[in-house]
């Protein structure tokens, strides 16, 4: 859903795994390479998990060396300037939370309300960080481990051992970011519907097939996302800082009463704490 023209912030898709997966690649092809002459921190202190001085510190005079992703976390690795085999010194953690974007732009580019740091860089352009509801957060650390596993690389065995005897909701412990990083509620609801399994589900009750196809679905669904996005990230970070989400094919997420693609069952939706879930009541058992 392209969400061209509005300006209402609250109605914007939170960036999910796969947004992250394509702002963190559309932001490497930009400035890996660069390196930050100087920060400007804004005076909100909510975007600030660490120190304004230790951000500071950490980012100023230091080479962007790569920017992978870690669960829904933008990880840009710095590394001291001058000595190319250095391994990366420090690690800016950027979470965009709900609103949050990071713009590449030329310094003349008026500055967006709401932006809480500026790093000019060496090539004379500047990296933004924009956010007008603040959930967003910037961090700097060593070396940054998710809380969780990482939904595209765990094995099918370990992935199934997240579960067991679990008497949550599956809909609620794939949600839950200390055990799979970065699942968020559409990928949760598109996964369980390719598994065949309702989210209300107790978690434990899932059998060893259902867990597999529970795996499988999740990675595919998150795959497919990632590789749509592939296809628009110049829209992510651009100077215009437009927000080009694009949106997966979705079978059952956001289509409440409509019929399913399976079987023509209209999708359900319940709420699972405090979140919703869709879902087929024929399909899904
Ligand atoms: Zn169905």
């Amino acid at each position: 859903m392209p969400v061209g023209g509005c300006t209402c912030a609250a109605i914007l898709p939170v960036p999910e795994l796969p947004e992250v997966e394509t702002i963190a690649r559309g932001l490497a092809k930009r400035v890996v390479g660069d390196v930050i002459e100087s920060v400007w921190l804004g005076s909100k202190p909510e975007p600030l998990k660490t120190p304004a001085a230790e951000i500071e510190a950490a980012l100023q005079s230091k080479k962007i060396v790569d920017v992978p992703r870690s669960g829904k976390h933008i990880v840009v690795d710095l590394a001291e300037l001058g000595n190319n085999a250095a391994p990366a010194t420090a690690q800016w953690i950027v979470h965009l939370g709900m609103t949050g974007r990071l713009l590449v732009c030329s310094p003349e580019i008026e500055l967006a309300k709401h932006t809480h740091a500026v790093l000019r860089l060496a090539s004379g352009r500047e990296l933004r960080f924009v956010d007008p509801r603040r959930f967003g957060r910037l961090a700097v650390i060593e070396k940054f481990t998710p809380p969780g596993a990482e939904p595209l690389s765990i094995s099918p065995a370990a992935f199934a051992n997240l579960f067991r005897r679990r008497k949550t909701p599956i809909k609620s412990a794939l949600l839950n970011q200390k055990l799979l990083s970065g699942v968020g509620n559409i990928y949760a609801d598109e996964g369980l519907y390719r598994a065949k399994v309702r989210p209300r589900r107790r978690a434990a009750s899932l059998t060893a097939d259902e867990l597999r196809l529970l795996h499988k679905g999740l990675k595919q669904v998150l795959q497919e996302a990632i590789r749509l996005g592939g296809s628009s990230i110049s829209d992510y970070v651009d100077s215009e800082g437009q927000e080009g989400f694009f949106q997966l094919k979705h079978c059952v997420y956001g289509r409440e009463g409509k019929p399913c693609q399976k079987c023509g069952t209209p999708i359900k939706r319940v709420v699972i704490a405090g979140r919703s879930s869709h879902y087929c009541p024929t399909c899904q058992k």
